[in-house]
């Protein structure tokens, strides 16, 4: 969903801001009441106080560069949307797509991806891309600085084609993200299966692949479905976590109503 402009942008546009560079999260605080603290922090990696219209956001001195750059637009985020409230976000709280849409931690999140990659300039670098696949995405996580999750969240958001994002560990899925073109029918499998690439990198056998093609009966449970081909492309996170781009190509499993019903062999 891409709304017109997002309250994110509203505020970065007020700043007169027209590169991703100029994306200052300290900057954008201090313009908004809220001071910056780095600082040693024991019960949660990044929190906010605020009274009135003034707020002190803290952040753990223990996280990196990039992290601390999304955990500042992530209590902005709590400012414009909870204000009043008062957060002690956990690392888990924060960059996490496992947590559902009502869930004040992933709102904070929605913000915080909106400043650091707002539609403004995030579409127009995709303008010239005709596919999803590892290389743009590394390209617009770079250029924005923002985690690859999170990047890869926006680039399903941008709708480039019909694309699944998804994320998998060895318990199995952790989250996923459908582009608006490809049909909610589509569920990518709970646990990987062994003919996927993903598979490969999960155990460890490689890092990333390239993009490939798949049988769709390795990704998802439907009758009728083994006839058809996908593509599919895989990386390690450092959390060793597995990301995937699976590109739905082919065009009777992109219409709304196809000839695939539901298998009734839900086990895998
Ligand atoms: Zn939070």
């Amino acid at each position: 969903m891409t709304p017109n402009v997002t309250r994110a942008e509203v505020c970065l546009l007020g700043l007169g801001v027209t590169d991703p560079r100029e994306i200052d999260v300290r900057a954008i605080a201090h313009e908004v009441g809220a001071a910056v603290r780095i600082r040693k922090l024991t019960r949660c990696e990044a929190r906010i106080v605020g009274t009135g219209d003034r707020a002190i956001i803290s952040v753990s001195e223990d996280s990196g560069f990039q992290r601390r750059r999304f955990s500042i637009a992530h209590e902005l985020g709590h400012w414009e949307l909870h204000r009043g409230r008062q957060f002690e976000c956990r690392a888990f709280d924060i960059d996490n797509a496992e947590n559902g849409p009502l869930n004040p931690e992933r709102q904070a999140d929605e913000y915080a991806a909106d400043l650091l990659m707002p539609w403004y300039l995030f579409k127009p670098r995709l303008a010239q891309a005709k596919h999803v696949d590892l290389a743009l995405l590394e390209e617009m996580h770079r250029t924005f600085d923002a985690s690859l999750p999170a990047t890869a969240l926006r680039i399903a958001d941008a709708n480039v084609e019909p694309v699944i994002v998804a994320c998998y560990d060895q318990s199995g899925r952790r989250w996923f993200k459908r582009s608006k073109d490809v049909p909610e029918r589509w569920f990518p499998v709970d646990k990987l299966d062994p003919d996927t690439y993903a598979a490969d990198v999960l155990t460890g056998k490689r890092d990333r692949t390239h993009m490939s093609a798949v049988g769709a009966n390795a990704w998802f449970d439907a009758e009728g479905i083994g006839e058809y081909e996908m593509r599919e492309q895989s990386l390690r996170l450092s959390d060793g976590k597995v990301l995937v781009i699976l590109r739905i190509t082919e065009e009777a499993m992109q219409v709304d109503y196809g000839r695939f019903g539901h298998s009734t062999d839900r086990s895998r």
